[in-house]
């Protein structure tokens, strides 16, 4: 672990990290509070938002010193000097965190030995900054609905995800021993993006207590993830604006990632084939639901019943390497509910 910035290290963009640091570089910076925030960035390579946000804080803050003590991540940083999620042949990053059923390379390995470090350091919480391949709004991703993590929620966006699926990712991985957080930042390189993400940071630094953070979470937004959507692999796709008049490939339905965060009723039209299912739509346990909530009528991919579809992306790699989007349904945030009780026992 590096105790201070290699030199110009601020100067450079993702895409030239790779000539200072390696990936999984750690970078411990001391602040005038000693329990240290962790910040995760570039786990995929092509995501610079929150370099670009982290490096335009330390920028502001490292002439008068830290408030807080910072461990930076540095992530897939061969990957980013090619503006890539990963490079060819590698695993995805956030996919070999310490979990349920990880396969046993020298990432996950690596991976063991950062969150064994980390649980030592008593981490005040933890952040691990991405984009989004579509157009979403901004949200950050919770996997437990508990106080301390509702709020550091809520210091980013209102709008959040409560999701415990895919297995192997930072923030899960990490919310076993502190407050831990994905965060969504929209698509990479957008200047409201970088500009929320530090001013998330600016909040994150000075907090002393996520069980009381005064004038937050107020109206959250919060919607549980039940299910992925995914083109089967041997199925040829496209994106574009009607069906395919010659052959059976697969076409979704071009800007469909407006759809992402709105309630959508069952009947909307994802794309249309001319052949079998091509989607796989997969619950939080790996279970084949599609004929649940997806049906072809008239070469249409229809949706059956009412959902919030996120993470709607239109590229084609992240379609391959991950999902076409995921299938949300909106939840009551269980803080809330306390609180509402607490106040009422009070004045009772
Ligand atoms: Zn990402």
């Amino acid at each position: 672990m590096l105790e201070q910035l290699p030199e110009g290290l601020l100067d450079l963009p993702a895409h030239q990290l790779h000539t200072r640091i390696d990936d999984h570089t750690l970078i411990h910076l001391d602040g005038k509070i000693q329990r240290p925030v962790f910040v995760s960035i570039l786990q995929h390579g092509d995501e610079h938002t929150g370099w670009d946000a982290l490096r335009d804080y330390l920028k502001n803050h490292l002439q008068h010193g830290l408030t807080r003590s910072l461990i930076i991540l540095f992530g897939n940083i061969q990957a980013a000097a090619l503006n890539r999620r990963k490079l060819p042949g590698q695993p995805d990053f956030n996919r070999r965190w310490p979990g349920k059923r990880i396969p046993d390379d020298a990432i996950a390995r690596r991976l063991r030995v950062i969150t064994d470090k980390m649980r030592q350091a008593n981490l005040f919480a933890s952040v691990d900054i991405h984009n989004n391949s579509g157009r979403n709004p901004h949200y950050s991703g919770i996997n437990r609905l508990e106080k301390p993590f509702l709020n550091l929620a809520s210091l980013f966006s209102s709008r959040m995800i409560h999701f415990t699926s895919p297995d192997g990712i930072q923030s899960s991985a990490f919310s076993r021993f502190c407050p831990a957080i994905t965060v969504e930042s929209g698509l990479s390189g957008t200047a409201d993006g970088r500009e929320q993400t530090h001013t998330f940071l600016e909040l994150l630094l000075t907090q002393t207590n996520l069980e009381k953070v005064p004038g937050i979470l107020e109206h959250p937004e919060i919607y549980r993830v039940f299910a992925s959507v995914k083109v089967r692999p041997d199925v040829p796709f496209r994106i574009g604006t009607g069906p395919s008049t010659d052959s059976d490939e697969f076409v979704i339905k071009k800007d469909l990632d407006f759809l992402n965060f709105q309630r959508v009723e069952g009947g909307q039209v994802f794309g249309w084939t001319k052949g079998p299912m091509p989607l796989l739509v997969e619950d939080q346990e790996g279970c084949d639901i599609t004929c649940g909530w997806f049906a072809i009528e008239q070469d249409r991919v229809l949706l059956k019943h009412p959902a919030v579809p996120a993470m709607i992306t239109q590229k084609p790699q992240a379609i391959m390497d991950d999902s076409l989007c995921y299938l949300m349904q909106p939840v009551q945030p269980p803080a809330m509910t306390r609180t509402v009780k607490n106040t009422t026992e009070e004045s009772a």
